[in-house]
């Protein structure tokens, strides 16, 4: 029934938490190679980028204003000065973009939607050369036609025009497009306000706190999507 398949990045396909750590230890040893134990520090920088993350899903910055703030709040909470804020984000982006640690079963899920004729199409918040380097890292990313990434779309998901401009680009209908991720706010509550289906990837078995979404599709595990369609 559908041809298509929008599909998250972040906590969908790459896992999210290992993959922040990997760029967190990369960006601190540019700052502060001297600091032997970096799980505090992680647990700040983790705390305060979660907040502004979730922030921007209810409109309160863009995700591009979220990638400036949360490396200046982490440096002055943690008490390094000004000066290392540049420095650490640069390197955190630049160790983000090599990493790809994937969800258990994603790349053979990915293959199989491929195999049956599905187009492919990942749709995240965040910059496109560094989310495209990171699903090359992970072997996936030639089996995508295209990336729709909040930087490149300019747009954000929930914002219904990110979905709007990302059917427009594969000159897709929303009922032939079936949006995929971990997110009830930016993936599910934002696609089917474009009037795309969605299947919600409950990762961390949050289970479904909206009553008005009591029929929502849910998988637990990403092979579980190959039942469905
Ligand atoms: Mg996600």
């Amino acid at each position: 029934m559908y041809k298509a398949i929008f599909i998250d990045i972040d906590d969908t396909i790459l896992d999210y938490i290992p993959c922040c750590r990997e760029a967190f230890d990369a960006a601190l040893a540019v700052i502060d190679p001297s600091t032997p134990n970096t799980d505090a520090l992680f647990e700040l920088f983790f705390s305060i980028s979660g907040r502004l993350f979730s922030e921007a899903k209810h409109g309160l910055h863009t995700v591009a204003e979220v990638m400036e703030l949360y490396p200046q709040e982490f440096c002055e909470r943690a008490g390094y000065s000004p000066e290392t804020v540049d420095p650490f984000k640069h390197a955190f982006r630049a160790a983000w973009g090599m990493t790809h640690t994937l969800v258990p079963g994603a790349k053979e899920t990915l293959e199989a939607l491929h195999a049956k004729g599905y187009r492919l199409f990942a749709a995240s918040n965040s910059f496109g050369h560094l989310q495209r380097s990171r699903l090359e890292q992970a072997g996936v990313l030639h089996l995508f036609e295209d990336t729709y990434i909040s930087m490149d779309i300019s747009y954000d998901k929930p914002d219904v025009r990110f979905y709007e401009e990302a059917l427009r680009r594969c000159d897709l209908m929303p009922q032939d497009v079936l949006m995929v991720g971990d997110s009830m706010t930016t993936d599910i509550l934002g696609a089917q306000k474009a009037g795309l289906d969605a299947v919600f990837f409950d990762r961390r078995g949050e289970g479904i706190k909206d009553e008005e979404q009591e029929g929502l599709k849910v998988i637990s595990s990403l092979p579980q999507l190959l039942t469905l369609l």
